[in-house]
């Protein structure tokens, strides 16, 4: 494995000292998971930080977090409906909508936002609305979609439940301002080591609906109610007693290292914006899971990861290859065949991702500088 001078993502934890005093206080009360006294503290604690009246259970991970949204808001498929979903996402996206029984129909994103698009959305609606279940809405890349008004027009108009995963997004906001959380049917969240708000594996799910998050809640216990009767589909997906608690460390402090984030991103738009570089709306008021850009050119995309690679900058390419490239959604498990999704194999040649992690030294933030500068 070759060592990077700037890795792409170093995640931050609280020190150790402090998750051991955690450690003995949960073996002393003897209590591991099953929504324990540190889960209770870290789901209000989380609702208290993304405020706007929401609910909010966490997950073993993000991935759990989804399965289960999908199937609270639009019930279990028999194979027969589409989700609509972009492609240019992660594969844990339409793969919660085959997990409840459904085919992933991807439409295209926008040319601007790299988000998905509604009007790519509305038109496949409007041609075949029985066979759509709903719309499972990423948040590309943790940024809040500047569509996203629109997005809750479009399934209120169609009644149809809207899932949106924000994933990398804990701590980003809508361009209103709202912290993500508390649009469409529900959110998730994802708190895996590569995220701004991390606890190793862990995840969310928040909502303006008492009831809805309620039923999350009891999905991921088995499907038990009350009574300890099982009286729906469940899965194990609770959250570990020791992770709550690293959660409720990460809190703290969790602005701040958000706004130290953002301004290394500044940085990076600053000093790459007179190169001709274009960057994504509204992802300076986001967590900056990492910096993404889209090159004049395929070619010069090419050019400019190699030379970050010669000179020990670790970049990725966020979202490339696009999902109905990979070999699973390609060979029949997702519909691809009706919709152009021209935009998104357009933004894949040319989008690079440059990193960002928390206290990243101004040195670093240079060298990735200079390696992008020399190869543009
Ligand atoms: C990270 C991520 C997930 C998966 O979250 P896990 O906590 O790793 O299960 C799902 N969707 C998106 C868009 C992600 O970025």
């Amino acid at each position: 494995m070759t060592e990077y001078l700037v890795p792409f993502i170093r995640p931050s934890f609280p020190p150790s000292n402090e998750v051991a005093r955690d450690l003995d206080a949960i073996v002393k009360s003897n209590w591991f998971t099953n929504y324990g006294p540190k889960e209770v503290e870290f789901s209000r604690a989380l609702e208290e930080y993304l405020g706007q009246d929401l609910r909010v259970t966490t997950s073993a991970n993000g991935t759990v977090a989804l399965l289960i949204a999908v199937q609270c808001a639009f019930g279990r498929g028999d194979r027969s409906q589409y989700v609509l979903t972009p492609s240019f996402t992660f594969v844990a996206v339409p793969q919660a909508a085959i997990w409840n029984g459904y085919r992933p129909r991807f439409i295209d994103i926008d040319p601007l936002t790299w988000q998905a698009s509604p009007n790519a959305a509305r038109a496949v609606i409007e041609s075949d609305r029985d066979n759509i279940a709903g719309v499972l809405l990423p948040n590309a890349l943790g940024v809040g979609s500047p569509d996203i008004d629109e997005w809750e027009r479009l399934a209120a108009e169609w009644d149809l439940p809207l899932v949106i995963d924000s994933a990398a997004g804990f701590g980003s906001r809508y361009e209103d301002g709202s912290y993500l959380g508390g649009r469409g049917t529900c959110e998730i969240f994802s708190f895996h080591a590569t995220k701004p708000f991390t606890i190793g594996e862990g995840g969310a799910l928040s909502s303006r609906d008492p009831d809805f998050v309620q039923q999350a809640r009891k999905c991921q216990n088995f499907g038990f109610s009350e009574s300890r009767l099982c009286d729906l589909l469940g899965v194990n997906g609770k959250l570990s007693e020791l992770s709550a608690s690293i959660g409720l460390r990460q809190l703290a402090g969790l602005e701040n290292r958000i706004a130290e984030r953002q301004r290394v991103a500044t940085r990076y738009r600053d000093e790459l914006d007179s190169l001709g570089f274009v960057f994504q709306p509204n992802a300076e008021a986001s967590s900056c899971v990492c910096f993404t850009m889209c090159c004049l050119s395929p070619e010069q995309k090419t050019a400019v990861l190699l030379n970050l690679e010669r000179c020990g900058v670790q970049a990725r390419d966020y979202y490339n290859p696009p999902l109905h490239q990979h070999p699973y959604f390609a060979g029949g498990n997702a519909f691809t065949r009706a919709e152009s999704l021209s935009v998104t194999e357009d933004v894949c040649s040319r989008v690079i991702s440059l990193p960002i992690y928390d206290r990243m030294p101004l040195q670093d933030v240079e060298l990735v500088l200079k390696a992008v500068r020399e190869a543009a």
